[in-house]
């Protein structure tokens, strides 16, 4: 499909949209007709804009289509479930079959015994149910003055009330407040940023026992759950020392709070497994997950919750009062259970596991060697890219933040999507994005780099 998109009526899409469509996360006074990029079609890895640029996509669109774009058959699925039963709520006893077999599908994949699942429509009120969950699981076993939930700084885990309070994203926290009472948040294992001078397991371990610290400080009577991401997404693609998942198990046991993994980026193959919580041997009581669920081809999120403390819930609290219209959405679900299907069918988490991140890991390193880059570490298909001055003081760039949108810029003009968190380039590629396909994204970040290099040094 390298045939040039036919957009005559661009000019005029992007006027109606400048006059009236407000785009999430944009500064919109400042945005104009020149900004815009008209997206209109996409396959595989790619996306092309109305101007017919074919641009490889290293984000996945927002870290979401893991199977890649152009999938008929999951077109094909939406509309035969929407022709035979397009819609129908699950609430008060009303069931369908798509919405059991997923549930009955995810509670296999998922470690432990996470066979209990609810179904939200997007990351966001997945973590809002997570709350909930947690709050009334504590309250239904006699304790509900263990209301505080423990996150992280930098830490992304969405965009409603529920989701920006968890969140530890310093600007969100600014706008909108005041935010859910009884969420703090502990200081990220971000060594590059943060470490200084220490080991790197070591820090790793400093900033697990924060978690101890904090529960102790507040009062382990007072603690829900711990809320994380197996690697932080948003935040800048924060992959902790090996050191630090194993203590903050450690932890959460001792102290029997709720370990619940936001798997929203880490689920459905980005680290090479089911789940990050599988990569990284964790025992989470809760897991929310979306995006690549359904590769983003319909909207759904869930949360899989332990069976044994869901029982202990259910036989204290009685009815949950929580739900949302969408909650396990018919064509949503199907959309869904395809996703894995294929997934399985084409041996995505193993070729990612044991072709692709190795390979991504290998290809992405030489851009180390480029006099911009401090730092580049991967795990799975993710990626972050530092950029500093000067590579071994870690030193920021004075207008720090500046830079990685620069970078940003060039890659869009060379044919690459990457994305800038400050000064860090993160990607997250399709899981089927092909060899090829990897060098060509990073013959383009490097293109990329030489030119902010040229710019900004
Ligand atoms: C994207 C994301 C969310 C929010 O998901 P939405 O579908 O955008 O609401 C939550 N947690 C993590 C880790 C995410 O990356």
């Amino acid at each position: 499909m390298d045939r040039k998109p036919n957009f005559p009526d661009a000019e005029s899409i992007k006027s109606t949209n400048l006059a009236h469509h407000w785009h999430p996360f944009t500064d919109t006074a400042s945005l104009g007709m020149e900004d815009l990029r008209l997206i209109s079609q996409a396959k595989g890895s790619h996306i092309w804009d109305s101007e017919g640029n074919r641009i490889l996509d290293g984000m996945a669109g927002l870290w979401c289509v893991n199977v890649g774009y152009g999938r008929d058959e999951l077109a094909d699925t939406a509309a035969a479930q929407m022709r035979e039963l397009p819609y129908y709520n699950t609430f008060f006893k009303s069931t369908h079959a798509p919405v059991a077999a997923l549930s009955e599908k995810l509670a296999s994949l998922t470690p432990g015994d996470l066979n209990r699942i609810f179904f939200n429509t997007s990351g966001s009120d997945s973590n809002d149910t997570v709350l909930r969950i947690a709050r009334t699981y504590w309250a239904s076993r006699g304790q509900p003055e263990k209301t505080v939930i423990i996150a992280r700084k930098n830490a992304y885990h969405g965009s409603t009330m529920a989701g920006v309070s968890l969140g530890g994203m310093g600007a969100m926290h600014g706008q909108g407040g005041p935010l859910i009472p009884d969420i703090v948040h502990i200081d990220q294992p971000y060594w590059y940023d943060e470490g200084g001078d220490t080991d790197p397991e070591e820090f790793g371990l400093q900033r697990a026992r924060a978690l101890e610290a904090e529960i102790d400080r507040i009062g382990v009577d007072k603690i829900a759950a711990f809320i994380a991401e197996p690697i932080q997404g948003a935040g800048g693609v924060i992959i902790p020392p090996d050191s630090y998942w194993p203590e903050v198990m450690r932890i959460c046991r001792e102290r029997d709070i709720l370990f619940c993994a936001d798997e929203v980026i880490c689920g459905f193959g980005r680290l090479g497994e089911w789940f990050g919580s599988i990569h990284y041997d964790l025992q989470p009581d809760m897991i929310s997950m979306a995006k690549g669920l359904s590769s983003a081809y319909l909207p759904i999120g869930a949360v899989a919750f332990s069976e044994a403390r869901a029982q202990e819930m259910f036989d204290a609290a009685g009815e949950f009062f929580h739900g949302y219209t969408y909650s396990g959405h018919p064509a949503c679900c199907a959309v869904a259970l395809k996703n894995i299907e294929i997934i399985e069918r084409e041996g995505l988490i193993d070729r990612t596991r044991d072709h692709t991140a190795p390979l991504f890991a290998e290809k992405m390193k030489a851009l180390g060697d480029h006099p911009i880059v401090g730092e580049v570490r991967t795990r799975g298909l993710l990626a972050a890219i530092e950029l500093v001055p000067e590579k071994p003081s870690r030193k920021r760039f004075d207008n720090y933040g500046e830079v990685g949108t620069v970078c940003r810029d060039f890659c869009f003009s060379n044919g690459l999507v990457m994305r800038a968190v400050r000064d860090s380039m993160v990607a997250s590629p399709p899981l089927v994005i092909t060899d090829e396909e990897i060098d060509e994204l990073v013959e383009k970040a490097w293109k990329s780099l030489d030119q902010t290099w040229a710019k900004v040094k």
